[in-house]
């Protein structure tokens, strides 16, 4: 029970000048303690929605959202967030960009300097501490988030397309970084994302969003060992959960079915 988040018959719509937008509906979804759970869905699905309520920042209109056994009725403060841009203030160093988050909450700096650094090596990032954040890279950038949202040890890590705006080839490595990270914390994770592989890749589930209003179309068992490489996307397992996935956006009229488009012509 502890730390489980659970989902019970949530509706989200937000009142807008031009009328009601109907964001989520019917979301049941129970994340266990230590489990990664990815979303995968169009824009607009409400996948940064479903985020914003597993952190009580928006409250559901109908349904409950219960973290622990709780319902949530404000905003959460055991919890980690990185967002796809890396938020981090520019005017501060590597280390103090990690310990910002022990400071708002009133915590010892010098206690949580010493897991900042910690952290900050996990990742790669040893020497780095006292740089600014103009002086990394974009991934380097995204690591940096990671350990702020680590820092405080909360037990679960809510990630928004993390690695949306980082390359190709660093956004593989981060794939390869953040599974290491979770195998040694198992922290609970909500990873939000546009890819199916990477989705495939580090979760436990994968939770296959329709169009709006935000249904949950299916949740997949992923059901491959950790720790899991990027030599698993030439599985078979690996490459018919990744058309099924395909499959079940084709079947919502996420993705066009290019050989049925090329009979009907
Ligand atoms: P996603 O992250 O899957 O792209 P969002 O959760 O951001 O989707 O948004 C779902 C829908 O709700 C979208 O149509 C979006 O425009 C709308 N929406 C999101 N946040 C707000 C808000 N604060 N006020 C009004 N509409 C919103
Ligand atoms: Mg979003």
């Amino acid at each position: 029970m502890a730390h489980t988040l659970k989902f019970a018959g949530v509706d989200k719509v937000y009142q807008t000048s031009s009328g009601p937008i109907h964001a989520l509906q019917n979301i049941d979804l129970t994340i266990e303690p230590g489990e990664f759970i990815a979303i995968v869905g169009p824009s607009g699905c409400g996948k940064s929605t479903l985020l914003s309520l597993a952190s009580g920042l928006e409250l559901p209109d109908s349904g409950q959202v219960a973290l622990a056994g709780r319902p949530i009725a404000k905003p959460v403060t055991d919890v980690g967030i990185v967002f796809q841009s890396d938020v981090l203030l520019d005017w501060r160093r590597v280390l103090d960009n990690v310990v910002i988050q022990a400071e708002m909450r009133g915590l010892d700096r010098e206690e949580y300097a010493v897991k900042a650094r910690q952290l900050l090596a996990n990742v790669g990032l040893a020497g780095f501490e006292r740089k600014f954040p103009y002086e990394l890279s974009g991934g380097m950038r995204q690591r940096v988030s990671i350990c702020r949202a680590l820092v405080h040890n909360p037990p679960l890590l809510l990630m928004d397309e993390p690695f949306g705006a980082l390359d190709a080839l660093t956004r593989e490595q981060m794939v390869v970084d953040l599974h290491d990270i979770w195998l040694k914390s198992r922290k609970s994770v909500l990873f939000v994302t546009h890819d199916i592989q990477e989705a495939i890749i580090l979760a436990d589930r994968v939770i296959v969003m329709t169009p709006r209003p935000g249904r949950i179309a299916e949740i997949l068992d992923v059901g491959l060992p950790h720790p899991r490489t990027p030599e698993i996307m030439q599985t078979k397992r690996f490459i018919e959960l990744a058309q099924y996935v395909r499959h079940v956006f084709e079947e919502h009229g996420v993705l066009k079915n290019y050989q049925q488009t090329e009979d009907a012509l």
